[in-house]
């Protein structure tokens, strides 16, 4: 009989034959500046442990002690028993950290993006979206099945041109946009953003997985970096980035966050987090109050490198952020380059459409606060070394 799944196997194999087919990379030691994947040590510039805080000791420790105390699960979804005390107790220091009345916790970054958006809006109403977004917006902003309208990235005189057009039409209108985006490293412009909702009564969402920990006060995020306290309704936040655990979170008013209780699918419907992530997360909010001086090597380290691979002659986009592109155009291309940077001790990811536009396939570079200089060092010089071979950089650079 025929397999009805075959198609399947077709669509493999055509990736296969294009060099777009990969492979997962198996990570052998804790996620570290110099880890090993599938046997070879390599500079690890594919994570997004920003600040080093993975395998911290002490949010190991809080994880251990969590999980000697409360054991390793939560044993029920938050609305029926799974809410434990470190649970609430997790979402009142979010929302001192961010300077909200309310957050709330859920189990991923994507699960509080795709459950927001989804919850807080109908199919009567309008989204305003980045064509940059994440994925995981995207998703909220089908499931909600309100209508939605791209602006190309950063474009505010098209947001604004498509809020103008919204101004008579029924529905609530919800504006959104990444802090930090992920593939370019680049920030939104999010003060003339915040007047444009103002200006048309609409709702203001921003995504900072990218930013928390990494931009503003003690890594407040973009809402704090741009002085937006107050002004941003709905912010979101990953504690599986620079907070170095797993999950992710929604701040603002309280009543947002009670109506989320009621009404996001993914609180309502997907078990807790272990007690041992929220005691991690915890502690990862302590040393970034104790510790400011990560976020400032972190900096220190992203001018390092990116003045370096400039000085080298590659095209790093139009990144601001620790999130670095090497630009090299077709996507079987920058999977080359990956894979021999890889052989090479650098460890990169190839990334290509549907992931970015046609055309604009690159390397991504994440620097960490815990990569060493001569490491960043090194990695430069197996990039340029590389590049040459590959034709990426002229002979001449
Ligand atoms: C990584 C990421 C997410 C998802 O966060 P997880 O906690 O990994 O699920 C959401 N939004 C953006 C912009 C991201 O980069």
């Amino acid at each position: 009989m025929a397999n009805p799944l075959s198609y399947l196997s077709e669509q493999l194999e055509a990736w296969r034959r294009e060099g777009t087919y990969q492979t997962l990379k198996q990570l052998e030691t804790a996620c570290a500046p110099v880890a090993r994947f599938d046997g070879r040590e390599v500079i690890n510039l594919a994570s997004n442990n920003y600040l080093g805080l993975t395998n911290h000791p002490k949010l190991v420790e809080a994880a251990l002690k969590a999980t000697r105390e409360l054991g390793v699960g939560s044993g029920a979804v938050r609305t029926i028993a799974g809410t434990m005390a470190i649970h609430m107790e997790l979402e009142r220091r979010i929302a001192r950290f961010k300077k909200t009345e309310a957050a709330v916790v859920f189990q991923s970054g994507f699960a509080a993006n795709a459950g927001t958006v989804a919850a807080v809006l109908t199919p009567e109403d309008h989204i305003i979206s980045d064509e940059l977004n994440h994925a995981s917006i995207i998703d909220g902003c089908r499931l909600s099945k309100a209508k939605i309208h791209i602006f190309p990235h950063r474009n505010v005189k098209a947001a604004a041109q498509i809020l103008e057009e919204l101004d008579s039409a029924p529905g609530r209108k919800l504006l959104i946009t990444d802090g930090v985006f992920s593939m370019d490293g680049d920030i939104a412009p999010l003060p003339e953003l915040v007047e444009l909702a103002e200006r048309h009564g609409a709702i203001m969402m921003v995504d900072d997985a990218h930013a928390s920990g990494v931009l503003g006060a003690n890594g407040r995020g973009t809402v704090d970096h741009f002085g937006m306290h107050g002004r941003v309704h709905i912010q979101v936040g990953t504690l599986s980035k620079a907070i170095g655990v797993l999950g992710g979170y929604v701040c603002g008013s309280r009543d947002l966050i009670e109506f989320l209780y009621h009404r996001a699918r993914p609180f309502l419907f997907s078990t807790s987090h272990p007690p041992a992530v929220a005691a991690a997360c915890l502690a990862a909010f302590d040393i970034l109050e104790q510790e400011p001086e990560r976020i400032e090597q972190l900096w220190a380290n992203t001018a390092y490198f990116k003045k370096a691979l400039q000085a080298a002659g590659f095209d790093t986009g139009a990144s601001q952020t620790p999130i670095t592109p090497i630009m090299v155009g077709e996507a079987s291309r920058a999977h080359e380059f990956s894979r021999a940077l890889f052989e090479e001790g650098v460890f990169a990811v190839g990334i290509g459409y549907p992931t970015v536009p046609k055309g604009k396939a690159r390397v991504r570079t994440i620097v960490t606060a815990t990569h060493t200089r001569e490491q960043l060092d090194r990695a430069v010089e197996v990039l340029a070394r590389v590049a040459r071979r590959m034709g990426i950089l002229g002979k001449a650079a």
